[in-house]
C-alpha cells in the first residue's frame, strides 16, 4: 500500500489498552486514566479481523502498544491470532517490562518475535520518581526473561528528560558493550502530562553525541526507522536516537497507527481519524475505506 507521496505503508502500531499498571510523569496523570468500559475497546475478534486487513494491504509488520499492552486481558490471544496471519513478518510489542518476567516464555510460544523495553534510568529510586509506582527490579527480571526466551534483539527505549537522567547517559549506553541490546534515546515529545508538568524538560539528543564523542556513525538499514544508529567501539549492541523534535523523519514514515477504541490515525501531528469499528459495524469494505484514508 503506498500513500499519495509514495511512501510505501507496511507498518502498523496497535494499541490495545489505554490502560497502564505505570504512572511515567511525562505521559499518565497520576491517578491514571478513566477505565473505558469493555465495549468501548476493540474486542479481540475486532483486532485481529482489522489487523487481517492492514495485511491483505500489505502491512508486514505489527507492534502491539498501549498504555501497557501486557496489562490488556486476552493479550496472549491476540497475538497468537496476529502471528497466524499470513503476510506477518515482524510482530513485536512495545512494553515497560514489569509483567514480562511471568508472561515472557508465553508470549514467544504464542508467536511474539521481540520486545522493546523503556526504561528511563538504571537507578531504583529514580525509576520509582519518574514511574511514580514502579520497582525496577521487575523491569530487570523482565529483560532477563525476555532474553531467556529469546524476544530478541532487545531494544531499551529511554526518554531523555533534562536534570533527570542525563547523567546517566554513559551508563545505559554502556548496556550496549557486553550484549546484543540496542538501547535508543528519545526525545520527549510536548504532548499529553509532558506538557503539563513543569518539571519534566526537554534536552535535545545532541547531547547524547556529547557526552558519549567515541560513538562510530552506523549505515542505515532501515531508512523508514526513525532511529539513527551508533555503536560505542566494540559494543556488541546499537545506541539509537530518536528524535522527533530536533530533527523530523516525516519523508520516510511508513506507519498508521489504530487505537484501542479503533480509530485509525495517519499522523502523530494530526488530530484526524477515522473509526474503523463503525465500518466494521456498518460491514462496510474495511480495505477500501483503509486504502482512502492513507490516499488523503
Ligand atoms: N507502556 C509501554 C511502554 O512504556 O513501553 C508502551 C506505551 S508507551 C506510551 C510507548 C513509549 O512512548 C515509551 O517508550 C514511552 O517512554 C514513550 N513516551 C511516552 N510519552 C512520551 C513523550 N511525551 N515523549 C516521548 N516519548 C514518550
Ligand atoms: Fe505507562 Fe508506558 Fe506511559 Fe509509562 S510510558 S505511563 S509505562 S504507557
Amino acid at each position: 500500500m503506498r500513500d499519495s507521496f509514495g511512501r510505501e505503508i507496511n507498518y502498523l502500531r496497535i494499541s490495545v489498552t489505554d490502560l497502564c499498571n505505570l504512572r511515567c510523569r511525562y505521559c499518565m496523570p497520576q491517578d491514571g486514566i478513566p477505565k473505558l468500559s469493555h465495549e468501548d475497546i476493540l474486542s479481540v475478534e475486532e483486532i485481529e479481523i482489522l489487523a487481517r486487513a492492514f495485511v491483505n494491504l500489505g502491512i508486514n509488520k505489527i507492534r502491539l502498544t498501549g498504555g501497557e499492552p501486557l496489562v490488556r486481558r486476552g493479550i496472549l490471544d491476540i497475538i497468537e491470532r496476529i502471528a497466524k496471519l499470513e503476510g506477518i513478518k515482524d510482530l513485536a510489542i512495545t512494553t515497560n517490562g514489569v509483567l514480562l518476567k511471568n508472561l515472557a516464555y508465553e508470549l514467544k510460544s504464542r508467536g511474539l518475535k521481540r520486545v522493546n523495553i523503556s526504561l528511563d534510568t538504571l537507578k531504583e529510586e529514580k525509576y520509582k520518581y519518574i514511574t511514580r509506582i514502579g520497582n525496577i527490579k521487575d523491569v530487570f527480571d523482565g529483560i532477563e526473561a525476555a532474553k531467556k526466551v529469546g524476544l530478541t534483539p532487545i531494544k531499551i527505549n529511554t526518554v531523555l528528560v533534562r536534570g533527570f537522567n542525563d547523567d546517566e547517559i554513559e551508563d545505559l549506553a554502556r548496556l550496549t558493550e557486553q550484549e546484543e541490546i540496542d538501547v535508543r534515546f528519545i526525545e520527549l515529545m510536548p504532548i499529553g502530562e509532558a506538557l503539563k508538568n513543569e518539571s519534566i524538560g526537554y534536552v535535545s539528543n545532541k547531547i547524547v553525541l556529547e557526552k558519549l564523542p567515541e560513538l562510530i556513525p552506523l549505515k542505515r538499514k532501515d531508512p523508514s526507522s526513525p532511529a539513527v544508529y551508533y555503536k560505542l567501539p566494540n559494543a556488541k549492541g546499537r545506541i539509537g536516537l530518536i528524535n522527533p523534535i530536533s530533527c523530523k523523519f516525516c519523508k520516510h514514515c511508513n506507519r498508521v497507527r489504530l487505537t484501542a477504541q479503533g480509530k485509525l490515525k495517519l499522523c502523530l501531528h494530526s488530530d484526524e481519524e477515522v473509526d474503523l469499528r463503525e465500518v466494521l459495524k456498518n460491514r462496510c469494505s474495511i480495505e477500501s475505506i483503509i486504502i482512502d484514508a492513507v490516499n488523503k
